[in-house]
């Protein structure tokens, strides 16, 4: 018999599974592929099998986020990490991988594993008792989902993404731009000055960039996407804009109740209100991420990177995640789960991977090593305690858990405004100094959970 059930074979079900059968814990790893299920995304029955891109990304430990992330869960013996590594192919300083040697090796390991009891099954309700990790990914089987949804409450769980772009607080030019809520307007959670940084445009600067959404380059949905509703709330920038020239400026982008102080002119019956604005609010409890207000979009990146740069403020901008909308199952994590990624109302349940709201391969491998180191001390009766907050690992569980704000939670890739930061070092600097830092935490952080000594 088991000790823990893992519902989902994919990245991360796959590492938190090796993660526990490695430390000795007997793992039942359901995966539904092979049983008599599947996704319209997956074309195999693999575990782990990479259903778009062949890409881990950069592998760059010393400059880049997700290169650190690598090198953390090198660091715990991933099971990602060492497959990726045996089905490397050449991409300069990225890490890609064939999917199909990939796919087999995760299986090969898993499957011969002594403490790994692999079996192809649908699972479609939450299991009353016993330690389970639910690690079933974007596109969940609808009757699991039904079951969460009942375990979590409605609207805890979401089925698409609406992803504005977050922009880092230290790009925007606040010689431009300025920080105020609308009509001055206050809550007991407010900032004094304001919740919103306000990029003011003149009327020829929003009829151009009005133009520019309606000639933007768009991504199509899926057939499978399109028939989701979704459209609730959270339409795309380039659709609202569609509808006709003034419909932005009633919406997302009114310049009603905002008094710019930047403009010098003398006639303002109404107050400086700008003629249109767009407003970013703060998106983590650090203050560095910031996100564009119902900029949810369909547009290609590039397209975005250039049409987002011409609002003013943002002509040097840098989007720690560009605007997205997909089929993507995932929970209000910083409401829902504790800071072990245990479900609130029921805490012998754990989340793993992309339905914990992190974004990627590699992240969801990650939060999938952590959920099985977790319920790892959990079976031994060990304190856990967590990876820094200044690792990747740290950075990416805390945003998720807890740090993230709750209310516009969405998907989310590591990146270095996760991290608590370090406004003394030089931009230049910055990236470096963040991955310096993050490998001394990590390796004491390590040596203390192993009990090497120094
Ligand atoms: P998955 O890898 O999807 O694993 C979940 C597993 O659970 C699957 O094997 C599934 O069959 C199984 N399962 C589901 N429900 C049940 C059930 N009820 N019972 C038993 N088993 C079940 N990320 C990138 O970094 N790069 C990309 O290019 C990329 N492209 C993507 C394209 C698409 C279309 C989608 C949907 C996502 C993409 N992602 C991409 C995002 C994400 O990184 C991947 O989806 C990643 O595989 C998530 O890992 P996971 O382990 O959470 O989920």
């Amino acid at each position: 018999t088991h000790q823990v059930h893992i519902i989902g074979g994919g990245l991360a079900g796959s590492e938190a599974a090796w993660q526990l059968a490695q430390r000795g814990v007997r793992v039942r790893l359901s995966e539904m592929r092979g049983g008599g299920g599947s996704t319209p995304a997956h074309q195999t029955d693999g575990l782990a099998e990479m259903v778009c891109s062949n890409s881990f990304r950069s592998d760059d430990d010393t400059k880049n986020a997700v290169g650190l992330l690598h090198h953390e869960m090198r660091r715990l013996d991933s099971i990602i990490m060492r497959a990726g590594e045996k089905a490397r192919v050449p991409a300069g300083s990225a890490m890609a991988v064939d999917r199909d040697v990939f796919s087999a090796e995760v299986e090969r390991l898993l499957a011969e594993h002594p403490n790994v009891e692999l079996v192809r099954e649908l699972v479609s309700e939450l299991p009353q008792s016993g330690l389970t990790i639910v690690a079933t990914g974007p596109l969940t089987a609808d009757a699991l989902a039904a079951s969460i949804v009942k375990a979590t409450g409605e609207d805890r769980l979401a089925f698409f993404d609406a992803i504005a772009p977050i922009v880092h607080r230290d790009s925007i030019d606040m010689s431009k731009a300025w920080i105020q809520s609308r009509w001055n307007k206050r809550t007991e959670a407010s900032n004094e000055d304001g919740d919103y940084i306000n990029c003011p445009m003149t009327k020829e600067e929003y009829l151009a960039f009005h133009q520019g959404l309606l000639d933007a380059e768009k991504g199509e949905f899926k057939e499978w996407e399109a028939n989701t509703p979704y459209f609730d709330g959270c339409m795309p920038i380039e659709v609202m804009a569609e509808r006709g020239v003034e419909t932005l400026r009633y919406g997302p982008m009114k310049g009603v109740g905002l008094d710019n102080p930047y403009d010098t002119s003398e006639e303002h019956p109404q107050g400086k209100w700008p003629y249109a604005v767009v407003q970013l609010r703060q998106d983590n409890k650090l203050g560095t991420l910031w996100n564009m207000v119902g900029f949810q979009t369909k547009m290609k990146y590039g397209a975005q990177v250039e049409l987002f740069r011409t609002i003013p403020g943002l002509e040097n901008a840098e989007f720690a995640r560009l605007g997205g909308m997909h089929r993507n199952t995932f929970l209000n994590s910083p409401i829902v789960l504790d800071r072990q990624l245990r479900l609130n109302r029921g805490p012998h349940i754990r989340f793993a991977g992309q339905i914990t709201g992190c974004e990627g391969y590699v992240e969801s491998a990650a939060v999938g090593l952590m959920a099985g180191l977790m319920a790892a001390s959990e079976v031994a009766g060990d304190d856990w305690s967590a990876p820094p907050r200044t690792s990747a690992m740290g950075a990416l569980l805390s945003h998720i858990t807890g740090d993230a704000e709750a209310s516009s939670f969405q998907p989310m890739n590591v990146n270095f405004g996760l991290f608590p930061p370090l406004h003394e070092v030089k931009k230049k600097q910055r990236k470096e100094a963040y991955t310096s830092r993050a490998k001394t935490e990590f390796g004491e952080w390590l040596r203390l959970r192993e009990r090497v000594p120094a």
